[in-house]
C-alpha cells in the first residue's frame, strides 16, 4: 500500500461551477492538465478538468481521491488558456467559463451502435418466402443495417433476427454515419474579381506563416466577402488543420451552410444551441481530435477543443448578437482575437460597418484592411434620401408618408420588391386608456407591455410576461377603452393591405408562430420573389440576399437614437446601412428611402451623402474626447434585489468601498435605465479608466474586500457594456 500512496500526486481539479479555483485531489493514475476527470464532490460526482496554474496546495484535511478519467479527449492547454483569460478579464467565475467548454452533452458515453447484416453463405433449416426474400437482397454481400435489410425485404424484424439465429446471417457493428463529410478545397473553385482575388491571396499568405494576425475584411454589402473567406478556408482545409467560422444568427443561415456546400461538396459541421445532444458529444470529439476540418457556429463556438486550429472568421462582426448578455458577459469577437492569439491562428473580421473598436484598430494598424470596395455584381450602393417628417409626414393614424408609399406603388407596379424596416415587433408598443390615461405594464418589470394582434396578447418583451387585452380598464374601469398608440410591424401591415390590397404582403419577425422552421421558409420566399412588400425587424438586416428587393423604406430613422447610451450613434448607423444594403444587390437602381424627424443629424447625414469614413471620423473623435471604449475601458456593475432599498443600498456600500485610484471614475449609483426586469430592481455602476489601466484587475481586487451581497442580492459585473440598460 505504501508504494502505491507514494505515486499518488496531488491535481487540482476546475469543476465548471460557479467557483473561481480548482479544488485539490489525488490521483492514482498519472494525470495531465486538460485531462477531463470525474470527482467526488460533496455526496455527488462532477466531471470536472486537470488544471494548471493553482499549485496543489499542499494538503491541510485529507484529500478525496479522483474517480477516474472521463472517456473523452483532454482539453487541449490552448483552450485551457482561453478559459484562464476569459475569467480573468470578465470577472466570471472560472467554474463558469469552463462550464461553456464542457457543454458538449451531459456524458459522452458509447455511441449506440447501429447492427448492420450481411450473409454467411449458410443456408437456413427451414426456407420461408420472408427469409428468401432478405438472402436474395443480400447476396451481393454487402453490409445493411437490420432496419433496412427489413424495410427493403418487406419482412418484419423477426425475419431478420430468425435468420441470425439459424446463422445464415451474421451481425457487424455498423460504423457511425460521419458528422460532416470532409469538405473540398478543390470542389468548385470560383474565378475571383481582381479585388477579391487579392484580399484571398493576403489571407492565405497570412495562414501561411502560421503566426497570429487579425485581418479586417472590410466590403460593402454584396462585395463577395464570403468567397474571399472561404478561400481561407480551403487553404485551411489543404494544411489539413481546422477552420472555425462564427455567424450572428446560425438558426436562420441554412443559406450560408448550402454556399459552403456549393463551394466545397459538403456542409461544415455546425455547433449551435438547437444541435440535439448526441451530435453535439460527436462533434465535439471530432474537433477535438481533428477529424472535422472546418464548424459553422455561433459565438459558443469559440469553446470548442480545436486540436489544430488555424483560422477563426468572424462574419459581421459588428453585430450585436456576438455580445452574450447573461452569465458569463463575453464578446465573441474579441475573444475570438484572444484565442487567434494563443493559437497564433489568422483571425479575419468581415463587416461592411466595423465595429468603432475594429475600425480603430484597422486605422492604427493593428489589423490588416483588405477592401472590398465594389459589389461584385457591379451594381451601385443604393441611393438615400430622407423624408422630413416634420415636413412631408403621413396623415394622421399612419406611419408611411406619401413620398415613401409612392415609392412603394412604383416598385411593385414594376414587378420588383419592396422592404419596410421598423425595429419593433407586435402591433403597438404601447397601449393606453383613453378615458383615464392609464398604461398598461409588465407586473414584472419597468416596461409597457407591448400588443400582439395575431397572438392577441399583450406582451412584456423582457421577461415574457403576457396577458390578454383587459376588456375594462383596470382603474377607471372603462369598457373598451384602450387604444393602440404608435406602430409595430403588424401595425405597418395593415396599413399596408389597406394601400396595396393586391400586393403579397409578409411580416417578418422573430416572434411569429412557427419558429425558425417558418423564419427560413418566409426567407426563402422572399430570396424567391414569392412576396411583393417584406415588412421587418431587425431579423432583415443581417447579411440575406434578395435579389429582386430594389426599395428599402425606413420607417422610423431615430428609433435608436434617443437613449443615453454611448453606442446609440453607432448601432443606428450600422443597423440602417445594412438594412439599406439589402437593395438592389442584383439589378441596378436600389433605393434607400429614410423617415426621420433628424435629417440633419450626423448618422442620417452620413449615411445619406454615403460617406462612412465622415461617421467614423466623428464617432472616433467624439469617443476619445470623452474617454468610451475604445480610448478607455469601462465595467458596468448592476446590483439588483426583490426589493428596491436593498438594492440601492447595497449598490451605495460599494461604492463607498471602491479603492481610491486617480484613474477611476465612478459614475452613480443610479437607477438603472430599465429598473426593474422580471421583479428585480436594478441599480448600476459606472466605472471607467484610461486604456493602459487593468480595470478588470481593480473591479476584482475591490469587490473581493467589498461585502458580499446576501438575500436575494445581486451583482452582475459587465466588463466592456454594449448595452447600457
Ligand atoms: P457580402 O457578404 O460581401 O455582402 P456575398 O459574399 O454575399 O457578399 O456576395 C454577394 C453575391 O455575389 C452572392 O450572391 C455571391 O454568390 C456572389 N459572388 C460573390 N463573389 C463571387 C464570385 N467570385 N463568383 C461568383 N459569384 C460571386
Ligand atoms: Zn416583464
Amino acid at each position: 500500500m505504501a508504494a502505491k500512496e507514494l505515486a499518488d500526486q496531488i491535481v487540482d481539479v476546475l469543476v465548471p461551477l460557479a467557483v473561481d479555483r480548482p479544488y485539490s485531489y489525488r490521483a492514482a493514475e498519472p494525470l495531465a492538465a486538460g485531462d477531463i476527470v470525474h470527482v467526488p464532490l460533496g455526496n455527488r460526482e462532477e466531471t470536472g478538468v486537470v488544471w494548471p496554474g493553482f499549485g496543489g496546495a499542499p494538503a491541510k484535511t485529507k484529500l478525496k481521491e479522483i474517480i477516474g478519467k472521463a472517456d473523452a479527449p483532454a482539453l487541449p492547454l490552448e483552450l485551457v488558456k482561453l478559459i484562464d483569460w476569459i475569467a480573468d478579464y470578465t470577472l466570471a467565475p472560472r467554474g463558469m467559463v469552463l462550464r461553456m467548454a464542457l457543454r458538449r452533452s451531459a456524458e459522452l458515453g458509447a455511441a449506440r451502435e447501429k447492427v448492420g447484416v450481411r450473409i454467411t453463405g449458410l443456408k437456413p433449416e427451414r426456407m420461408t418466402e420472408a427469409r428468401a426474400r432478405v438472402l436474395s437482397l443480400l447476396e451481393n454481400g454487402l453490409l445493411r443495417s437490420k432496419s433496412e435489410a427489413a424495410e427493403e425485404a418487406g419482412v418484419s424484424p423477426g425475419v431478420i433476427d430468425g435468420l441470425i439465429d439459424q446463422g445464415a446471417l451474421e451481425t457487424v457493428a455498423l460504423p457511425p454515419e460521419p458528422i460532416a463529410l470532409p469538405p473540398d478545397p478543390e470542389f468548385s473553385v470560383p474565378a475571383l474579381n481582381p479585388a477579391q482575388a487579392r484580399a484571398a491571396k493576403e489571407l492565405c499568405e497570412a495562414l501561411r506563416t502560421k503566426k497570429f494576425a487579425v485581418s479586417l475584411l472590410d466590403g460593402v454589402t454584396g462585395s463577395g466577402k464570403t468567397e474571399v473567406y472561404f478561400e481561407a478556408a480551403a487553404e485551411v482545409i489543404r494544411q489539413g488543420r481546422q477552420a472555425l467560422i462564427l455567424l450572428p444568427e446560425i438558426a436562420l443561415t441554412t443559406r450560408f451552410l448550402d454556399r459552403f456546400a456549393e463551394r466545397f461538396g459538403n456542409r461544415p459541421a455546425e455547433w449551435h444551441s438547437a444541435i440535439a445532444p448526441r451530435k453535439r458529444a460527436r462533434t465535439w470529439e471530432g474537433v477535438a481530435k481533428g477529424e472535422i476540418g472546418v464548424v459553422a457556429g455561433a459565438r459558443s463556438a469559440l469553446f470548442l477543443p480545436f486540436k489544430d486550429l488555424a483560422l477563426i472568421v468572424v462574419d459581421e462582426e459588428h453585430d450585436p448578437a456576438y455580445k452574450q448578455e447573461d452569465g458569463v458577459h463575453y464578446h465573441a469577437r474579441d475573444m475570438a482575437v484572444v484565442r487567434g492569439s494563443l493559437a497564433q491562428a489568422s483571425v479575419v473580421l468581415t463587416s461592411a460597418t466595423p465595429s468603432i473598436e475594429t475600425e480603430n484598430n484597422a486605422r492604427r494598424g493593428r489589423y490588416q484592411r483588405l477592401q472590398l470596395s465594389e459589389r461584385f455584381s457591379g451594381t451601385e450602393v443604393p441611393q438615400l434620401e430622407a423624408i422630413d417628417l416634420k415636413k412631408e409626414g403621413p396623415r394622421k393614424g399612419r406611419w408611411i408618408s406619401p413620398r415613401l408609399e409612392t415609392a412603394i406603388k412604383e416598385t411593385v407596379s414594376r414587378g420588383e420588391q419592396a422592404l419596410l424596416f421598423l425595429n419593433r415587433r407586435g402591433y403597438a408598443p404601447l397601449t393606453l386608456c383613453r378615458s383615464c390615461g392609464l398604461r398598461m405594464r409588465c407586473v414584472n418589470c419597468d416596461t409597457w407591455l407591448v400588443e400582439h394582434r395575431y397572438r392577441k396578447r399583450l406582451v412584456c418583451h423582457h421577461c415574457g410576461f403576457d396577458m390578454p387585452p383587459p376588456q375594462h380598464c383596470p382603474k377607471c374601469e372603462t369598457a373598451d377603452s384602450f387604444v393602440p398608440i404608435g406602430p409595430g410591424v403588424e401595425r405597418l401591415e395593415e396599413e399596408i393591405r389597406t394601400a396595396f390590397p393586391e400586393a403579397r404582403t409578409l411580416v417578418l419577425s422573430s416572434d411569429m408562430s412557427g419558429g425558425v422552421e417558418r423564419l427560413r421558409a418566409e426567407l426563402e420566399a422572399v430570396a424567391n420573389r414569392d412576396v411583393d412588400i417584406v415588412i421587418g425587424t431587425q431579423l432583415v438586416a443581417k447579411g440575406h440576399h434578395f435579389p429582386g428587393l430594389a426599395l428599402v423604406g425606413i420607417i422610423d430613422a431615430d428609433l435608436g437614437l434617443n437613449y443615453g447610451d454611448p453606442r446609440a450613434a453607432e448601432r443606428t448607423f450600422q443597423l440602417l446601412h445594412q438594412v439599406v444594403g439589402r437593395a438592389g444587390r442584383e439589378s441596378a437602381g436600389g433605393r434607400g428611402l429614410l423617415q426621420t424627424y433628424q435629417p440633419d443629424h450626423p448618422v442620417m447625414k452620413a449615411l445619406l451623402v454615403g460617406d462612412r469614413d465622415a461617421f467614423y471620423d466623428s464617432e472616433i473623435a467624439a469617443r476619445e474626447e470623452a474617454r468610451l471604449p475604445p480610448f478607455g475601458r469601462m465595467v458596468a456593475i448592476i446590483v439588483s434585489a426583490k426589493e428596491g432599498p436593498a438594492a440601492e443600498a447595497h449598490a451605495r456600500k460599494l461604492a463607498a468601498h471602491a479603492p481610491l485610484s486617480d484613474d477611476v471614475r465612478l459614475l452613480g449609483p443610479a437607477e438603472a435605465p430599465l429598473s426593474m426586469i422580471r421583479g428585480r430592481h436594478r441599480w448600476r455602476l459606472l466605472v471607467s479608466s484610461p486604456r493602459n489601466f487593468e480595470l478588470s484587475k481593480y473591479v476584482r481586487e475591490w469587490l473581493e474586500a467589498a461585502p458580499p451581497p446576501r438575500g436575494s442580492l445581486r451583482v452582475e459585473i459587465d466588463v466592456d457594456p454594449q448595452s447600457f440598460l
